[in-house]
């Protein structure tokens, strides 16, 4: 089909010093709705929500309970979708928010009515901006309510809408043999097959300030999605336009197929 799933990273879309990059939200709105005008049906996973809300209410680390954490989410995701829906509208587009809990992946009518609402969207032609429901999915209920990070939740979401390409945007050009943050002589890797216990043990978790996923989700992703014959880029979202790159087939960034 000719659908895609672009996650972007908390790390794409703020500044290291904690502040909301615009220019690279603008840009990621400009080059999903041009795909978008190109006839491609699109969808966002974007995390970022926290960032944007510490950012907006001036802190400069997260608070140290789960509930303020909750709450910081609440704000940042209603600012972080204010931003797209302005940025969407001034290319002509216009986006739905679908927010998701654990349960669906757990319960077939929930993953059905998820299907639904993805589907209508889709033919309204609607941009869905998706993200974990940061309120009702609490860390102490793990394995009940929460996916935990979003490369895994774009990988379920690649399946509920049964779309065939995943990319994953972050703040790397792709998987490396070790992690490059740390290592010179890091190299990277254009295809990956399968994910093994060798590959996972070359993602040594760092991650961004405000990240949360690190290397290893993006496996765990990278793994679903290659079970279901599916495939996902892992590219650099510094430049949102590697999208039209990758989608023109360019060997870019580190293909898993
Ligand atoms: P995002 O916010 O985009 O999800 P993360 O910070 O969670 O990004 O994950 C990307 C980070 O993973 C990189 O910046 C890098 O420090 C780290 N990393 C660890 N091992 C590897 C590896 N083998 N190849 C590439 N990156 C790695």
């Amino acid at each position: 089909s000719n659908r895609i799933v672009v996650k972007v990273g908390t790390s794409t879309i703020m500044y290291p010093n904690g502040s909301i990059n615009l220019q690279r939200l603008e840009k990621l709105a400009f080059v999903l709705s041009d795909l978008k005008n190109q006839g491609k049906q699109v969808i966002l996973v974007s995390s970022g929500a926290i960032g944007v809300g510490l950012s907006r209410m001036n802190l400069t680390e997260r608070p140290v309970t789960i509930p303020e954490q909750q709450a910081i989410a609440a704000i940042g995701q209603t600012e972080l979708m204010n931003l797209y829906s302005q940025f969407f509208y001034h290319y002509g587009h216009q986006i739905g928010q679908v927010l998701l809990t654990k349960d669906v992946i757990d319960f077939p009518v929930s993953r059905k009515n998820t299907a639904n609402t993805f589907e209508q969207l889709l033919i309204k032609n609607v941009i869905p901006i998706v993200n974990e429901n940061d309120t009702v999915s609490v860390e102490e209920l793990d394995h009940l309510t929460r996916f935990g990070d979003n490369d895994t939740l774009s990988a379920i979401v690649l399946e509920i809408t049964d779309a065939d390409l995943l990319i994953l945007l972050s703040d790397i050009d792709g998987f490396y043999d070790k992690n490059p943050m740390n290592h010179e002589d890091a190299l990277l890797f254009d295809t990956i097959h399968e994910i093994t216990d060798a590959t996972y043990a070359l993602a040594n978790d760092s991650g961004s300030r405000f990240g949360t996923g690190g290397m290893t989700t993006k496996l765990n992703a990278a793994q679903q999605v290659l079970e279901e014959q599916k495939q996902m880029v892992l590219a650099n979202g510094e430049d949102p336009t590697i999208l039209f790159r990758i989608l023109a087939g360019e060997q870019i960034g580190t293909l898993f197929i």
